[in-house]
């Protein structure tokens, strides 16, 4: 892409509104822009790093076994009625009547929706295990839209529902979504801690939050150390070995870390004081399993072995793109912009040509982008007139992961100039060394 082609409307103030960084951040790198409160356009640059997580989180749902779908964002009330939680939901359900006066709603999430998809497709306990999920805009009228998509009213939301013959069942997809999720967020690049979450009126155990530590998180967690060095499952683990999931699971469930509203000071305070980490956090996924909640009043049920009819158990697993990619920039950052961690960048390569027009400068800069293009590296071209020093200002606040610098001084020479946004020095080499290092 040549910047003088692209749409990149950077301010260089920071706007006075954003109270976080992350929100700055993508607001002075045109990633994102509000057009009513907690409502965003995603701009070009910003869409691409949306696309790559979505993309990641796709993969991994893929892998775990789960089949991807897309439902509607606009659903019927009466759907909401069958489960009872039309009235239930509050004011965060954005309501609407259509034409015919027919009550309406933009999708806060999906469970009635799945579970009326499953029950007129799926009749026996031959067709179980199930799991489907889409990636699609949800909406929830939050009391206090915030830090901008990190807390906004219309976000992205990928949510995948499991549907098993029974608890021992269930109990396995929900562990293969555990393994999927810190997979996930290990690829992210973040370093994702499930957390204990609250089940609310159905009990059990099994509800974790991901949360991702970071100053500006809103609730305050508490942790063993140790979680910071675990490692992500491998990319070979076996999906279908139970016994082998379960043990991924314990080994991330074995030590204490809890928000606060499940957090036990006794619990905690038996940790040997170093090893106690309490810190802020942001919540980038949660998991669920719910039992018979909405199979049994939707009447969702299959044949089991011995022909009886029973319920299916349910469990829904839900990660937000768009606060993630929120979440990256408030975790990876300095004082002058993004640092993007290669697997979510909006490019890989930012090719600076310090003065076009000059016909060396532009002819090694085409040649470097003809040659990253076609290695099918993602590049962006500045090819403008503006100051080196604005350019470098660019680049540094859009964060991408290389930037490969081509001026008059250092041609003259046979050298471009190479620099990792994450660190370290700039390096002089040849065009070739150059591509050979970002390829
Ligand atoms: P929160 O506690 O932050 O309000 P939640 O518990 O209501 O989130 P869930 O219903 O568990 O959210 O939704 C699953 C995921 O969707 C969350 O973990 C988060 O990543 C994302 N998400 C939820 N609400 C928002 C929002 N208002 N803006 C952006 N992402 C959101
Ligand atoms: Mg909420
Ligand atoms: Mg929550
Ligand atoms: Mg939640």
């Amino acid at each position: 892409m040549r910047l003088s082609r692209y749409f990149l409307p950077i301010l260089r103030e920071a706007p006075k509104e954003a109270e976080i960084v992350s929100h700055r951040l993508m607001l002075r790198a045109a990633m994102i822009r509000q057009e009513a409160a907690g409502i965003y356009a995603w701009l070009p640059l910003g869409l691409r790093v949306l696309n790559k997580i979505s993309d990641i989180v796709r993969e991994e749902q893929n892998r775990a076994g789960a089949i991807e779908c897309l439902m509607p964002t606009i659903q019927l009330a009466d759907l909401w009625r069958e489960s009872g939680r039309y009235d239930a939901y509050g004011a965060e359900m954005l309501r609407i009547k259509d034409r015919h006066e027919r009550e309406m709603l933009y999708g806060p999430t999906n469970e009635e929706m799945i579970t009326e998809i499953f029950r007129a497709g799926v009749r026996s306990y031959k067709d179980l295990p199930k799991n489907l999920y889409h990636i699609q805009w949800k909406f929830r009228d939050e009391r206090r839209p915030r830090f901008g998509v990190m807390r906004s009213r219309e976000f992205l939301m990928k949510d995948a529902y499991s549907f098993d013959l029974d608890a021992a069942g269930a109990r396995v997809s929900y562990n293969r979504m555990v393994v999927a999720y810190l997979r996930t967020f290990a690829r992210l690049g973040m370093k994702a801690i499930p957390m204990r979450a609250d089940t609310g009126p159905i009990g059990g155990d099994l509800s974790h939050e991901f949360i991702i530590l970071a100053k500006t998180g809103e609730s305050a967690v508490f942790c063993h150390k140790d979680f910071l060095d675990f490692e992500a499952p491998p990319a070979d683990v076996d999906f279908d070995d139970a016994g082998g999931l379960q043990a991924i699971v314990d080994k991330w469930t074995s030590l204490y870390a809890a928000t606060e509203e499940m957090h036990d000071e006794a619990a905690f305070a038996a940790i040997p004081a170093d090893k106690r980490l309490t810190a802020r956090g942001i919540e980038v996924g949660h998991i669920f399993y719910f039992g018979t909640k909405y199979s049994e009043p939707m009447k969702a049920v299959v044949a089991g072995p011995d022909g009886a009819t029973v319920p299916v158990h349910m469990g829904s697993y839900g990660i937000g793109p768009s606060r993630v990619a929120a979440a990256i920039i408030e975790a990876s950052h300095d004082e002058g912009g993004i640092i993007w961690p290669e697997a979510v960048a909006p490019f890989r390569v930012g090719l600076v040509n310090l003065k076009p027009g000059d016909a060396a400068c532009d002819a090694a800069c085409e040649d470097l982008y003809a040659k990253l293009e076609a290695a099918g590296v993602d590049v962006l071209y500045d090819d403008t007139d503006e100051r080196p020093g604005s350019k470098f200002a660019t680049m540094d606040l859009i964060g991408l992961p290389w930037r490969l610098v081509v001026g008059p001084k250092g041609l003259v020479n046979g050298q471009v100039e190479l620099k990792r946004r994450a660190g370290g020095a700039a390096e002089s080499l040849t065009p070739e060394a150059a591509l050979n290092a970002v390829l």
